[in-house]
């Protein structure tokens, strides 16, 4: 029964890959390999399981989601990964962004301001095999200063700007992907610094759950 039930979901897994990646236009062949690897269907709770490959954010307690795949792959190419990368991700909701950043590179950090959600991507992460992840509950519109700098920030909420600490904690040519605008609706950036200035690409229109803290919006 397990088994035809793993067979189930690998199945969906590559058609997802395939329909919703693949078909548009994610074509880096080391973010495909990590959505084929990474089983999404640990990260969501049990009652929406058989919608774990939906091409839809779902909801995962406290008011909050874990993105669509499409939009996890899409920040996840635009990044760039590379093997020896320390890349810091805000936002560590259910941890599946975290573990597929893991699969394709060494050092992965993670803040997450919900101590709950903490807890569970951090028992996500181990039940899919990822026990090298650096969870911590705060506030990451600070960043996490003990690790920093870091080759690449990847923020999964949406921010009224750009958090000045997370351009310090930055690499000089690091990349920060993250969503930037109002409350409803933001663009997707990419933003390279380089000399301590910032450069940035708008990658998309999103719709994001809001950044809370110091330096984003208010409670
Ligand atoms: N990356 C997650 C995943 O793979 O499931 C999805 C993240 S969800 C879209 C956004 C997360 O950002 C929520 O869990 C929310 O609690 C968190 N968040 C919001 N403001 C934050 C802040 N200042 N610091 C850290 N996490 C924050």
């Amino acid at each position: 029964m397990q088994n035809l039930q793993e067979n189930d979901f690998s199945e969906q897994r590559k058609r997802m890959v395939h329909e919703q990646l693949m078909a548009r236009d994610i074509y880096s062949e080391d973010v495909i390999k990590a959505f084929l690897s990474v089983k999404r269907e640990l990260f969501v709770p049990e009652s929406s399981r058989e919608h774990a490959y939906g091409d839809f954010p779902l909801a995962i307690g406290f008011g909050q989601t874990i993105s669509q795949p499409y939009i996890v792959a899409l920040m996840t190419q635009a990044a760039d990964i590379f093997k020896e990368a320390r890349i810091l991700e805000i936002g560590s909701g259910s941890g599946y962004q975290a573990a597929i950043l893991a699969y394709m590179c060494a050092e992965v950090y993670s803040v997450e301001r919900i101590e709950g959600l903490k807890e569970l991507a951090e028992q996500n992460c181990s039940k899919a095999g990822f026990f090298a992840v650096r969870f911590k509950c705060g506030d990451g519109t600070l960043g996490w200063p003990e690790y920093a700098p870091y080759d690449i920030i990847i923020v999964t909420a949406a921010s009224p700007h750009i958090p000045v600490e997370l351009v310090n904690q930055l690499k000089d040519n690091g990349r920060m992907v993250i969503p930037v605008g109002g409350l409803a609706v933001q663009d997707l950036l990419l933003v390279r610094k380089k000399d301590n200035k910032t450069i940035k690409e708008k990658l998309c229109g999103c719709r994001f759950v809001p950044l809370i803290g110091e330096d984003a919006w208010e409670d």
